[in-house]
């Protein structure tokens, strides 16, 4: 068996597929410091199922993957395949070679595969147990393991000789074995104790199991009386269901005759909820006549109310009208009076002047008699002219011609008279 391959995709420094072949005669890797050569050595335990990501020189597994770097992003998932060739002795499989593939993804998740078949990390481990190149073989030396190695206890460095001479493998699986036999015995104990709690128990079984035998018995009593029960309820109950049966013939004949009875009744329900709706229509049709004949008499009866208010009106005008002429009568009447005192008054008025004109007229033929001397005269004045006139001297002798009137016209009638 021999190492034939590695291919590393997005492991540590390696974000790009590298492939390494180990052909015959390889025999290391060279490089200037930090070019990653540790980081193919740390695949090679990786795939081989390193699980402490501290071994790996990482704070965790996702560590692994490929970081990013100034030019590069930081990529999802590492993977490495390890290719192991002339297998079938070494590992004991029937294959030639055997690729071995680890991937982890950044959330966590990680997948082992062997020869593209998916397995799990036990599958691995007992794969190469025993073969020297397990996890805890000696086979990968990182830097400084051999000088912890030789300084090491000696417990340790066993475990490296026992991987050494193949043992490694037989002591896991009598690690196993004796796992197994721990567990068988400790399963016989506890049959041992329920064997002895079954035993406890048996008696309390033995009495249920009387119990159960006399409960039969009683049970078997009582099924058969039972039966007899049910035979004597089957005979009563048959009867009384013919009973029902025949009362059920003459309900049935009664409810037909009343559906019948109900079917005439709808009928006549029918007939009469029409006529109570032509007698409702006719109803609103009266009812509407009647608001017609109410707004009717509304309108009259307000034609009634304003005639009356009108009638009362014209009725204080012909009162008013009445008063006024009883007035006016009364002034005719009067005024009537008046004028016939004003013509009695003018009668006598035109009496006065009648005399007065003709006792002027006297007069002036009495002067023209007097005077026709005196105007054909010597000039000289007639003492008679400066005097006054008899009726115009006053009491005491003082001119009185300049005496208005009195309010009638008339003058006393001792200055009017002529002879006075
Ligand atoms: P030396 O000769 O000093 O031992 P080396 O060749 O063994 O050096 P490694 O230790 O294998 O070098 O590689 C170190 C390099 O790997 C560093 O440059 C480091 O940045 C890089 N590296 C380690 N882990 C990652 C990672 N997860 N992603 C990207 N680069 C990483
Ligand atoms: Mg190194």
């Amino acid at each position: 068996m021999y190492l034939k391959s590695l291919e590393i995709h997005g492991f540590k420094s390696f974000a790009d597929k590298t492939l390494f072949e180990f052909h015959t005669g390889v025999t290391g890797i060279v490089g200037p410091n930090g070019c990653g050569k540790s980081n193919v050595v740390d695949a090679i335990r990786w795939v081989l199922g390193e699980t402490s990501a501290k071994a790996l020189r990482g704070a965790e597994m996702a560590d692994v993957i490929f970081n990013g770097t100034d030019k590069r992003k930081p990529v999802g998932m590492a993977e490495v395949i390890l290719t192991l060739a002339d297998c079938e002795q070494g590992l004991g499989v029937d294959y030639n070679e055997v690729a071995m593939c680890r991937r982890v993804f950044r959330d966590g998740r990680s997948e082992y595969r062997i020869n593209g078949t998916i397995c799990r990390l036990k599958d691995f481990q007992e794969l190469l147990a025993g073969t020297g190149i397990g996890r805890s073989a000696y086979s990968v030396m990182e830097q400084g393991k051999i000088d912890m190695l030789i300084s090491a206890k000696p417990e340790d460095r066993r475990s490296v000789f026992e991987e050494a001479a193949g043992i490694t493998k037989f002591k896991g699986q009598k690690k196993e074995a004796l796992r197994k036999l721990e567990y068988t015995e400790a399963n016989l104990l506890r049959v041992a104790d329920i064997i002895a709690e079954v035993k406890r128990q048996m008696g309390t079984l033995h009495r249920q199991a009387q119990k159960a035998k006399r409960y039969q018995v009683v049970h078997k009593d009582l099924r058969i009386l039972d039966l007899h029960l049910g035979h004597k309820h089957f005979t009563e109950y048959t009867a009384e269901k013919t009973e029902s049966e025949n009362q059920i013939i003459s309900l049935m004949t009664e409810l037909n005759d009343l559906h019948q009875r109900v079917h005439a009744k709808e009928q006549e329900v029918t007939e009469t909820r029409e006529i109570y709706h032509q007698v409702e229509s006719t109803i609103n049709g009266l009812r509407q006549q009647s608001q017609e004949f109410r707004s009717k008499i509304q309108g009259a009866e307000s034609k009634i109310e304003f005639n009356r208010e009108r009638v009362e009106e014209l009725e204080g005008r012909i009162r008013r009208n009445e008063e006024d002429a009883t007035n006016n009568r009364d002034m005719v009447d009067r005024q009537q009076r008046e004028l016939a005192a004003a013509d009695e008054q003018f009668s006598s008025i035109r009496n006065a002047i009648e005399s007065r004109q003709y006792a002027l007229e006297e007069h002036q033929i009495t002067h023209n008699a007097i005077i026709p001397s005196a105007e054909t005269g010597d000039g000289a004045p007639h003492p008679a002219r400066n005097l006054p006139p008899a009726g115009r001297r006053g009491r005491h002798g003082r001119c009185q011609s300049a005496e208005p009137d009195q309010p009638d016209g008339h003058r006393p009638s001792a200055a009017r008279s002529p002879g006075a």
